[in-house]
């Protein structure tokens, strides 16, 4: 999807939440976008979110990334 500009540095944190399936299943469902792209749960003070896909969406895109990754290796049995 979109560039990976942030570098890599959510990996570690994807990489906690990938065993917590739970946790990164609420943040999709809550982060989402609304009509004007920002998200809909990442408001500031003045209202308006942060543009998405926002940083906390883009961790848990990750985290069921590995979380499939892994699945798929246990499945493989290589
Ligand atoms: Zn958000």
């Amino acid at each position: 999807m979109a560039a990976h500009d942030a570098g890599g540095d959510n990996l570690p944190m994807a990489e906690m939440m990938a065993g917590m399936p739970e946790v990164w299943r609420r943040l999709l469902a809550a982060h989402v976008a609304d009509r004007l792209g920002r998200c809909t749960t990442c408001r500031n003070s003045s209202g308006s979110g942060e543009r998405w896909p926002c940083s906390l969406h883009q961790i848990a895109v990750d985290a069921r990334r590995l979380y499939e990754l892994r699945l798929g290796q246990s499945v493989g049995g290589e």
